[in-house]
Parts: C-alpha cells; sequence; structure tokens
C-alpha cells in the first residue's frame, strides 16, 4: 500500500506551479467560463448534505457568475491548479454578509471537512483539504510576521509578500510536520503486540497510534523516539518510514512510522496520553469502529493515517510465521 491510499492525498489536480507566476495568465483562466470556485467559510467546505436524499456530503462548485455578488466582500481569490484543464480557484467568504450569501446557501451549507471527509471519495476530500488548508494561511498570514506591514497576495495565492518595500519579506504556505507511529513488540513468546494510547482529546473509547510534532533541529527518528519515551516511558529502535498523510486541520503533515519496542513497561505521562496498552491483532478485532454505539475500545477513524498504520500492523503480522 503506498500513500496514494491515504486519504486527503493523491490529488489528480495540475498545480500550474510555474503559470501561476504569471498576473496575465492567472487572469484569463479566472475570466474563462469554465472556470470553478470552491467557497469557504473560516475553516469550513460548502457542500449539499441532505441526510434524506444522499448517504454522503456532495461538493458544492459554482462559476463566476454565481459568485459575482460575493466579489465585493470576499477575500482575493486563490488558484488551486487546472482539473483536467478547467481552472479551480478558492474563495473565502467569512466576511460576507448574510444577504449576499443567501442564494449560495438554498441548498447548501458550510461543514467542516474533519466531520464530513471520511465520507467523501479520495479526489473531493483531497481537493477540500487543500483549499481549507491554503485558505486557513491566508486567514492567518495578512501581515508580515517581521515588520507588521500588510501582505500582497502573489503567485495566484500560493505567496505573500510584504507591501513595505524596505522589507520585501517572501512568505509562503506553511506546513508544521508531525511523526505519528505504531509501535510494536515481537516478544520471545506468545502474539506480538502493538502500543496504542487514548490522547485526553480523542473521542471517547477510541485508541490510537502516537503522536507529536517535530521540534526545532530534530531529525524525524529523533522526535519518534522522543514522543514515544515522554508519552508511554517506551523505549524503542528500528524507526521506520512506512507513509504521509497531509493533514490540514489546520496545517500539519502527518509523517508515519513503525518502530521496534525494546522496553515494554508503560508509564502514561497523564497530560497527554490518558491511558496507553499493548494489543495483539487478536485483541484488534474485537475493537469497534469511530463513531458506532458499542462499548470497549475502537479503531482511530477510517480517514486517518493512525488507521492505516494499524491495519498495515495487523495485515503484516499476520503475513509473518
Ligand atoms: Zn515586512
Amino acid at each position: 500500500m503506498t500513500s496514494e491510499y491515504i486519504h486527503y492525498s493523491g490529488l489528480l489536480l495540475d498545480r500550474a506551479g510555474e503559470l501561476r507566476k504569471d498576473p496575465a495568465w492567472l487572469e484569463d483562466q479566472w475570466n474563462r467560463p469554465d472556470c470553478c470556485i470552491l467557497l469557504l467559510k473560516n475553516d469550513a467546505n460548502l457542500m449539499r448534505w441532505k441526510m434524506a436524499q444522499e448517504k454522503s456530503p456532495v461538493t458544492i462548485k459554482h462559476t463566476r457568475h454565481e459568485v459575482e455578488g460575493l466579489l465585493a466582500q470576499a477575500g482575493t481569490p486563490v488558484f488551486l491548479g487546472l482539473d483536467n484543464g478547467m481552472p479551480l480557484f478558492a474563495l473565502d467568504v467569512s466576511h460576507c454578509d448574510r444577504q449576499v450569501m443567501q442564494p449560495i446557501l438554498a441548498d447548501n451549507e458550510f461543514i467542516d471537512l474533519r466531520q464530513a471527509g471520511w465520507l467523501l471519495s479520495a479526489q473531493e476530500a483531497a481537493l477540500l483539504a487543500y483549499a481549507r488548508g491554503l485558505l486557513y494561511w491566508h486567514r492567518h498570514s495578512g501581515f508580515c510576521g517581521t515588520c507588521g506591514s500588510p501582505t500582497e497576495v502573489r503567485h495566484g495565492g500560493h505567496m505573500q509578500l510584504c507591501s513595505n518595500i524596505n522589507c520585501a519579506r517572501m512568505i509562503f504556505p506553511r506546513t508544521d510536520p508531525a511523526v505519528i507511529m505504531l509501535v510494536e513488540h515481537w516478544p520471545d513468546s506468545g502474539p506480538p503486540r502493538c502500543l496504542l494510547g487514548r490522547n485526553a482529546r480523542f473521542a471517547a473509547r477510541m485508541m490510537s497510534t502516537l503522536a507529536g510534532f517535530v521540534d526545532p533541529s530534530e531529525s524525524l527518528e529523533e522526535t519518534v523516539t522522543r514522543e514515544v519515551f515522554e508519552e508511554c516511558g517506551i523505549e524503542i529502535d528500528q524507526v521506520t518510514y512506512q507513509a504521509s498523510q497531509p493533514w490540514p486541520f489546520p496545517s500539519s503533515i502527518m509523517l508515519g512510522f513503525r518502530a521496534r519496542a525494546i522496553t515494554t513497561e508503560i508509564r502514561v505521562d497523564q497530560s497527554e496520553i490518558e491511558e496507553a496498552g499493548w494489543f495483539s491483532v487478536e485483541e484488534l478485532s474485537d475493537f469497534g469502529e469511530w463513531g458506532d454505539e458499542g462499548e470497549g475500545y475502537c479503531l482511530p477513524r477510517r480517514d486517518s493515517i493512525a488507521r492505516f498504520l494499524v491495519e498495515s500492523w495487523i495485515t503484516d503480522t499476520k503475513r509473518r510465521p
């Protein structure tokens, strides 16, 4: 299994990295009759989700003509890319008033992708995540962090430039790396087990892989080792990369690893992790599904790389003699 099967990744969109630097070309794309626009309000994406008619949410795109009434109050349109040659933009309507939004909201609503993303197709989920991540960055980078002057949108929204010509700092979209790791233990006798824990912020019952942010001047392997020891008191080695997942909630990428435990006695840190334990493949088969009504532990949600790490460990462990 490669990372293209991980939710929110594998977006088939030509981001036109060179072309988007040309303002005249961008203007042409914006004015094309087939130009499509995704609307976002704060961090929520516009969708239609009538429970009675549709099992999963439907992504809503608008034409230039349809959003004309919003442009005076909306943010600068941000170019996402070319979808089979068709230009695709995202527009932040967080500051549009109720009156101008009324025609747009007739059958649609702004929904948090974290609630609906796992029900969307891989391409739709990846596209909405991309738009959300980029517009989140815009909403939080309106001023230069060096001199405090307002910034100006460049490269179709993939760069901000400080408007103070004596500073002229170029600011690019930021992605914060975080590691997420499945720690396994293969005892001399008895079944192999993996380490799962429950973060205080998790939904009740959910046990997941450990995770943490990369510190400045730290290799990814060092972060994995440090976080596992800090959160559960377990020493590890053999840290190996598995896969990654864009996680724009709000601005991360999750870098997935597997590691081998050297020690097994768990000492939970109690601030981030409330509970942790070792689980065999057999024990995991009794886990419920995220969001179900059952009792006992449940697995991480299906759209997460945590789930991928757990399921790929189960598959690999079953295969080993
Ligand atoms: Zn500046």
